[in-house]
């Protein structure tokens, strides 16, 4: 498998249209940084900061953390790496984090909201991101927002930590990108408030699709139940897009949907122009990009979106194996 993959490691997600698809890699721990070289891969479109504090005993430090975060950006090598603050609770537990028992784990006291209530958990965390990212590029989202508010709020723990910085000689990130990961629907409504705030939007399609359809997003039994090949969520998709491209907002996916060509496709076809996924999947992704007119897919989604129909799964496989995607 990795021997295809560095045959084509070079290979452009340019469409036969011309269109540059951004694709990245979604990453937990350090050691999953070489599958991005491997694949050739644009960046890391999610670095999910959790993962190296759910395997530790205890909550690591400031400089524990800027020395982490700084051997990602090492080991990037000049790729850009978009961190993602602290999603803890819902479905990602730290073993020495004792939290109270919730009904709703997912729908509770987690992500930005922890940090908003514990701001110098979330503090700590921004100061070791912008000493790791000294003289270099920081980018930087919040998790499951859900009022603009809310991102504001977060971003004003930064501005404090840059502040900070600055006032003890510390060198700052040359350049600043923070932005929202669009999880909840609730901010689908807040699009306009939201993108005078954000410089990019990551939608996070495992937490959206569970909020959307009211689905455990681990629950196997209803798993297969909904698709995300669906008019409404389509719908939904080409909102998004619109507006973030109306405001001049960068927009990104980086849930599993991204991971599966024929979804990744259909997102193409809503007007994403950039993805990310787990670096095995980025082969994939490269060779449906490869294949695919923007123009067309994007006209041939347009005509779904008034269907009935539960999943336009079959529509959009025959449209891929009749145009060749
Ligand atoms: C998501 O919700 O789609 C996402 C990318 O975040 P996580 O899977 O880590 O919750
Ligand atoms: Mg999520």
């Amino acid at each position: 498998r990795w021997a295809e993959t560095s045959a084509i490691r070079d290979w452009v997600p340019e469409t036969l249209d011309g269109n540059r698809i951004s694709l990245n890699v979604n990453v937990g721990l350090l050691m999953d940084l070489p599958h991005m070289h491997a694949c050739g891969a644009d960046g890391v479109g999610l670095y999910r900061t959790e993962v190296p504090f759910m395997v530790r005993k205890s909550f690591p430090g400031v400089a524990e953390q800027a020395e982490l975060y700084r051997k990602a950006m090492d080991r990037s090598e000049g790729k850009p790496v978009v961190f993602r603050t602290l999603d803890v609770g819902g479905d990602k537990v730290l073993p020495y984090w004792s939290s109270i028992a919730e009904e709703n784990p997912a729908m509770g006291w987690r992500a930005i909201r922890i940090g908003l209530d514990r701001p110098a958990l979330l503090r700590q965390q921004l100061r070791a991101l912008i000493r790791a990212c000294a003289g270099r590029k920081l980018s930087v989202m919040f998790p499951m927002i859900s009022e603009t508010s809310e991102f504001i709020a977060a971003r004003a723990l930064l501005d404090r930590e840059l502040e900070r910085e600055k006032t003890i000689g510390g060198v700052l990130p040359k350049e600043l990108k923070v932005g929202a990961m669009l999880e909840v629907p609730a901010l689908i409504w807040q699009l306009p408030a939201l993108c005078r705030e954000v410089d990019f939007l990551s939608v996070g399609s495992n937490d959206l699709m569970q909020f959307v359809f009211a689905t455990d997003r681990g629950n196997t039994r209803l798993a297969r139940r909904y698709d995300a090949l669906s008019p409404g969520v389509l719908r939904m998709m080409r909102e998004i897009a619109d507006a973030t491209h109306q405001a001049g907002v960068d927009l990104s996916l980086c849930g599993d949907m991204a991971g599966h060509p024929l979804e990744a496709m259909a997102l193409i076809g809503c007007g994403f122009k950039s993805l990310s996924m787990p670096a095995q999947q980025v082969v994939g992704a490269k060779k449906m990009v490869r294949s695919l007119d923007v123009d067309s897919v994007t006209h041939f989604v347009t005509s779904l979106l008034n269907k009935p129909d539960h999943s336009l799964r079959s529509d959009l496989e025959a449209y891929a194996k009749s145009s060749g995607v």
